[in-house]
């Protein structure tokens, strides 16, 4: 009799051996059902190899009840998976669930139900009926998804569905995508870009598994470049996972594949529809699905024949999740390459350090473009020095930045302002009483937003009306706004060009691709004078009327003093500085700073990013950090303050004292209460030959934590607060 060793999603024992009833072919990688005490659980065959049971008698054996006609992940996925689980030291189940995301694709039928507005209200009107009807127009989706987006329960829908004012449509979930053809159009590429797609072209027909590093100058063509690795992908009939930081710039850059490949890609990110899911799923397990598009968690589903793979804005922190497991697309998009055998092309202008190291040490190759495509010239970076050039008392915008913004105005192009901070102003206190607003479940001040007449606390979403008086003493007419955020930039522009006309771009105001794709398309139809904008903006964007670009403050980034608060200013503000003069006509930079003799902002305006390089790299060699030396966060929290402190103890009394492996702390973590929970945290440094993962794992798997405390691993840490 066979045996087959399977790991169980949604549980916390296993995995357990089952027995294989006769007739019934279950290759690793097989999705099944199985019994589990009374009840019925899902799970996946797995290879027997990495995983410890309890070693049980053949005649003991329980059969699998089911097996799910979807097909089984392949060895390359299974790999990838084991090692994921292995290096962040997650569960295998937890990575599982990012190759089968939803329950339904188990379900496995051709079609699902949505739900539309018949245009008959129906014949008795509750207030929750009436805001369905106002909100849902002429949407069409599941009876879930409807009551979300009404902001109703699921039984107004379903009220509605009975009362015959919503009718049922079946949606089938494998619709073919239309498949992009590689000649659709071809650019001419200039020599430098020429050699480096030759080589990309060259790794994609040979299924070489090397990591590139594709390092181009802001605008100068790297896009274009590896769309031609792509073409040769789409010749071999491969497929292509491109993946890319910000889920609201894929709209445009949706746009310019099919304007390259002559076809839509296939999106793959978490606002997609459950018909939309299920059917990229199927398409990109079929191989029918070419080009994917997608957020991070694009890179764990199961495609049937990976022939390459692009991580695009490749230095984005927010490739990093920092919840559930804890992994690093970037670094698993190079593993899976390794174990699909295809090339892995990490694309950016600003590489992190860490990939700049790989790259010299010779592990990555290198492709680099040093000038901007068509002749267009770097743009000019100036300082704003504001201790000796402040703006006037209570603005932001100094007197030489408002001077060159005048001087677009009145040519009619367009200027960009960056301010990494989203709302009105980060803080609010009362003159009065000096009483200050804070977040009651985060160690975090509430951002005052006056575009949707809130405070909000960026940690866990708990917002409050704007209030009119002091909580604590009562007064009206005492509170202040105290610091910028863009909304007050923006506010700032009104007062001092009137006539000019405003966006304001953060996930506040592009929350959605079709928002994206409104504001791409009014600055290129110069409907825009003035963009301000967070984070979101210094990305992607090739605006060519856009010459002035303004950041109002280079500090705030060095002001956390983490790891990598250099390299963070470094990236954005060249990335920023990298959206003007992008075309025919220069660009020109202010940067406006209090601190002028920075080697950061140094580099900057001088242009020098091999200075910028080569010192950071220096100094992280010298302190044995990341990449020469390792790191992992232990976050332990409770929302018992003692529990947590006590467990904390204990993981710091009980750390190994080993060479090379030394554990910090415990101390109360900077951002010392979340979402209700208080943290603590260890950090481990360890050497780059010691096996930290293992140690670690010894250390804490023992410890028998009480039933509130969570424990958090963090490898390769990016966020230390
Ligand atoms: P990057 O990704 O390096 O910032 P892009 O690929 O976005 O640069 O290129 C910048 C602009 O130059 C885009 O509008 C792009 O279409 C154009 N461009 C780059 N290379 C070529 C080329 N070989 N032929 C035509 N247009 C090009
Ligand atoms: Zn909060």
């Amino acid at each position: 009799m066979n045996r087959v060793r399977v790991i169980l999603f949604n549980s916390a024992v296993g995995p357990f051996d089952y027995s294989v009833p006769a007739g019934m072919d279950l290759p690793p990688g097989s999705v099944v059902s199985v019994p589990l005490g009374p009840r019925r659980i899902d799970g996946i065959v797995w290879d027997a190899e990495p995983l410890e049971v309890q070693q049980i008698e053949a005649s003991r054996l329980r059969p699998v009840a089911q097996a799910h006609d979807i097909p089984p992940l392949m060895a390359a996925l299974r790999r990838l998976i084991d090692w994921t689980a292995d290096y962040y030291l997650a569960s295998p189940a937890s990575v599982i669930r990012m190759a089968l995301p939803t329950g339904s694709v188990l379900g496995a039928s051709r079609s699902i139900t949505e739900y539309r507005l018949t245009g008959t209200p129906p014949a008795r009107m509750t207030p929750q009926r009436q805001l369905a009807y106002a909100k849902l127009g002429d949407a069409q989706a599941t009876v879930r998804e409807l009551a979300a987006m009404a902001g109703v329960s699921e039984a107004v829908i379903r009220a509605l569905v009975q009362s015959g004012a919503m009718q049922a449509i079946e949606v089938p979930v494998d619709r073919p995508y239309p498949l992009p053809d590689p000649d659709h159009t071809s650019p001419q590429l200039n020599p430098e870009q020429r050699a480096a797609a030759d080589r990309l072209v060259q790794a994609v027909r040979a299924g070489e598994s090397t990591p590139f590093l594709l390092d181009g100058v802001t605008g100068s063509g790297k896009t274009e470049v590896y769309f031609e690795a792509m073409a040769e992908a789409l010749r071999q009939a491969r497929q292509i996972l491109l993946l890319l930081p910000e889920i609201a710039l894929t709209q445009p850059f949706l746009t310019r594949i099919e304007n390259r490949f002559g076809a839509v890609p296939v999106a793959w990110h978490s606002g997609l529809k459950q018909t939309e899911r299920r059917r990229a799923w199927n398409a990109i397990a079929s191989g029918d699905a070419r080009i994917v598009v997608g957020a991070r968690s694009a890179l764990f589903l199961p495609y049937a024949a990976l022939g390459l793979i692009i991580v695009d804005e490749a230095h984005e922190t927010s490739f990093k999740q920092e919840d559930g497991v804890r992994y690093n697309a970037r670094d698993v998009a190079v593993m899976r390459g390794q174990f699909e055998q295809c090339p892995v092309v990490l694309s950016s202008a600003t590489p992190a350090l860490e990939s700049r190291v790989m790259a010299d040490a010779g592990r990555y190759e290198a492709l680099v473009l040093t000038h901007r495509y068509g002749g267009a010239q770097m743009p000019q970076i100036a300082l704003i020095d504001l201790t000796n050039d402040p703006p006037p008392r209570g603005q932001w915008i100094a007197p030489p930045l408002l001077a060159a913004m005048q001087d677009r105005l009145d040519r009619g192009e367009q200027t960009l302002l960056f301010l990494n901070r989203r709302g009105y102003a980060p803080l609010t206190l009362c003159r009065n009483c000096g009483h200050r607003f804070k977040c009651p479940n985060c160690t975090a001040w509430m951002v005052d937003h006056r575009l949707s007449g809130r405070l909000a606390c960026h940690h866990c979403g708990h917002a409050e009306p704007q209030p009119s008086a002091c909580p604590d003493c009562g007064e009206t007419d005492c509170l202040v706004a105290c610091g910028p955020g863009v909304e007050r930039i923006a506010d700032e522009v009104a007062a001092l060009f009137p006539t000019a006309r405003r966006a304001i771009v953060t996930s506040d105001t592009i929350w959605s691709p079709d928002k994206a794709a409104e504001f791409v398309a009014a600055v290129e139809a110069r409907a825009i004078d003035v963009i301000i904008g967070t984070q979101l903006v210094t990305k992607g964007y090739h605006f060519p009327e856009l010459t002035l670009v303004g950041v109002i403050d280079a500090d705030i980034g060095l002001e956390g003093g983490d790891l990598r608060a250099g390299e963070r200013t470094f990236q954005q503000i060249a990335q920023v500085a990298g959206r003007a003069g992008r075309a025919a006509k220069p660009g020109q930079v202010f940067v406006q700073t209090r601190h002028p003799d920075a080697p950061v902002i140094d580099a900057l305006v001088n242009g020098d990013r091999e200075a910028f390089y080569a010192a950071e790299t220096q100094a992280r060699r010298e302190a044995n950090v990341p990449p020469f030396g390792r790191l992992a966060a232990i976050i332990i929290s409770s929302e018992d303050h003692d529990e947590a402190r006590d467990a904390a103890r204990q993981a710091g009394a009980t750390a190994p004292d080993l060479n090379g492996f030394q554990v910090y702390g415990p101390a109360p973590a900077p951002l010392s209460l979340l979402r209700g929970r208080h943290r603590f945290r260890l950090l481990v440094h360890a050497r780059r030959n010691v096996e930290m993962q293992r140690i670690i794992r010894a250390w804490l798997d023992p410890i028998r934590w009480p039933p509130g405390v969570r424990v958090a691993v963090d490898v390769d840490p990016y966020s230390f607060v």
